[in-house]
């Protein structure tokens, strides 16, 4: 059998009990290790994090939580080899697709440590400034954000078994909240390691962070009032949640990040090699490939000019033709494989329903495996998708197929483009491409409300820019509607998902000592 991986709970190591759930290579097939959360005591587990990790972690100042994170970084970048080794054998992932989730997690980290150092001796934060309640400003309103006194449950999604923890556990720990992450079991190898590492480091405080690997029973029903909840994951598990008493009758705090159908737009003053048309044809390329599509930010729909709809589709088919796809550990590749034979099935099924109302403008699922078997690995080449009539089709703004697969769409007007977009009912992200910078202003104005973030893309910043799926910490992550209604990162707006609001009605005197330990939220 092989090796039982340990959760880290109550400030220990423990063993699950039962034989768990393998884990397994999705390439070779081959058993890799196993976990299981099976008798744990949750309730004395979830305890200890609240009342040892999180009082001693609120009895540091930022700075020196900021510290701590700065700490678990150098853990964490002194350990990389092995972490690209399981990402390999456990995601399935080429040395540069598991660079996004890990190197993404090391910068996420290493930008939560400079920004918290920023805030210096205090313990609290300020939000806005006082403002008076009596005629004579004598009596006065001043918003304080105290941390929470509860813990901070991630339940993560399998594609970013790195960036998808240290994301969320930055600006938790910086703001004085014990963690307490549940990895995705299908990939939750690479999140245990991290965590073993810097556990065993002992650089953080005990109960600060604690690992929970395998099945999700009863995880919901250890939750307390203070608690927070950082959901990723499909919207279906999302709904499961919602329903659960902890958000429903104790009103734990629930942020969710779930399916997004993310667009890219091509704006009308586009020509076939323009600036505008090539960006947009080597951003789809490129979001469709990277970790096989598996990034909830992906571009699924891509909108274009009807003019242009068949250079577009030629073009982008051109490039995912020498997409060569199989074993990660071979380098002529450049794509790996889906996380799972389960993903794979999935994928196969999704694409099978857009089709109803879609056709193959290229069907890379043709194309040999390079040193892979195709009856093993959970390997699949890009497919790209076209649709002449968007509007009558209803699959593609509903069905995300989490894998390397994008549907090209035809608009006639602007405003019918948009009207398209906004059938996905609230994402993550949209590109505007454009040769006219004033179209993105104008595009990013009348999708904002409907889109977490817009990536805009002109000549000026065609070789400066972060990528259309790349989640920058500096920039808000998360989308309303469908997309979960979630908000993370944006800098240190992530901290105030970890801490409570609350209006201090008091005098100038004794507003001026509470002053005295806060610091200014940055706007
Ligand atoms: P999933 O099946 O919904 O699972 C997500 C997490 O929820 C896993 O840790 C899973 O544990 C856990 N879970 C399942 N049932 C649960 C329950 N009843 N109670 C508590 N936890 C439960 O999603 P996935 O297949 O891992 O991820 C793919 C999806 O995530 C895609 O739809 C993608 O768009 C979305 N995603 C969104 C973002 C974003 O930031 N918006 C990022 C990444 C992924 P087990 O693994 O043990 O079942």
């Amino acid at each position: 059998m092989t090796e039982l991986l340990h959760n880290h709970l109550g400030g220990r190591w423990q063993a699950g009990e039962g034989p768990g759930t393998t884990l397994r290579d999705p390439v070779l097939g081959t058993d890799l290790v196993r976990v299981s959360s099976d008798g744990l005591d949750l309730a004395a587990g979830f305890a200890f994090a609240r009342d040892t990790g999180g009082a001693a972690l609120r009895a540091l100042t930022y700075r020196q939580r900021a510290a701590l994170l700065g700490e678990v970084g150098k853990v964490l970048a002194a350990n990389k080899a092995a972490y690209y080794e399981i990402a390999t054998a456990n995601s399935g992932t080429t040395q540069k697709d598991s660079g996004v989730d890990i190197e993404g997690a090391l910068f996420t980290l290493g930008q939560y440590a400079r920004w918290g150092d920023t805030l210096g001796n205090a313990r609290f934060l300020l939000d806005g400034p006082a403002v008076p309640l009596s005629k004579d400003g004598v009596f006065r309103s001043q918003h304080l954000l105290a941390p929470t006194r509860g813990l901070a449950l991630f339940i993560n999604a399998f594609n970013f078994p790195a960036w998808g923890v240290w994301e969320k556990a930055g600006p938790a720990l910086l703001s004085g909240v014990p963690v307490v992450v549940k990895p995705a079991t299908v990939t939750a190898w690479l999140t245990q390691r991290m965590v073993h590492d810097v556990v065993e480091a002992g650089v953080l405080p005990a109960g600060a962070l604690s690992i929970v690997c395998g099945g999700s029973a009863g995880l919901l029903d250890a939750l307390q009032p203070f608690d927070v909840v950082s959901f990723t994951g499909s919207a279906d598990t999302a709904a499961l949640l919602r329903r659960h008493p902890a958000f429903a009758e104790r009103s734990v705090r629930l942020n969710v990040e779930a399916d997004s159908l993310n667009s890219a737009l091509l704006a009308p003053d586009a020509t076939p090699g323009s600036a505008a048309f090539e960006l947009l044809v080597g951003e789809v390329a490129r979001e469709m490939t990277v970790k096989s599509g598996q990034k909830c930010t992906a571009i699924r729909r891509v909108f274009v000019p009807e003019a242009l709809y068949g250079a577009v589709g030629e073009a982008v088919a051109a490039k995912l033709r020498t997409t060569t796809v199989g074993n990660p550990r071979h380098d002529g590749v450049r794509m790996g494989s889906l996380v799972g034979r389960a993903q794979w099935q999935s994928v196969q099924d999704g694409l099978a329903r857009l089709m109803g109302q879609s056709q193959a403008l290229f069907d890379g699922r043709d194309v040999p495996l390079v040193d892979a078997d195709p009856a093993v690995a959970a390997c699949i080449g890009p497919v790209l998708l076209g649709c002449t009539t968007p509007d009558e089709a209803d699959a593609v703004h509903r069905t995300e197929v989490f894998g390397p697969v994008a549907t090209l769409m035809s608009y006639r007007s602007v405003e019918q483009a948009q009207a398209l977009i906004r059938r996905g009912e609230g994402s993550l992200v949209v590109s505007v491409v454009a040769e006219d910078p004033a179209f993105v202003g104008e595009a990013a104005l009348s999708l904002a409300d409907s889109h977490g973030r817009v990536h805009g893309l002109t000549a000026e910043v065609a070789a400066r820019h972060t990528g259309h799926g790349n989640v920058m910490p500096q920039s808000l992550h998360g989308g309303p509607g469908r997309a979960g209604g979630g908000e993370e990162l944006g800098g240190l707006r992530a901290l105030g998902f970890y801490h409570r609001r609350s209006a201090v009605q008091a005098g100038e005197s004794a507003l001026a000592a509470l002053a005295a330990q806060a610091a200014a939220l940055p706007q």
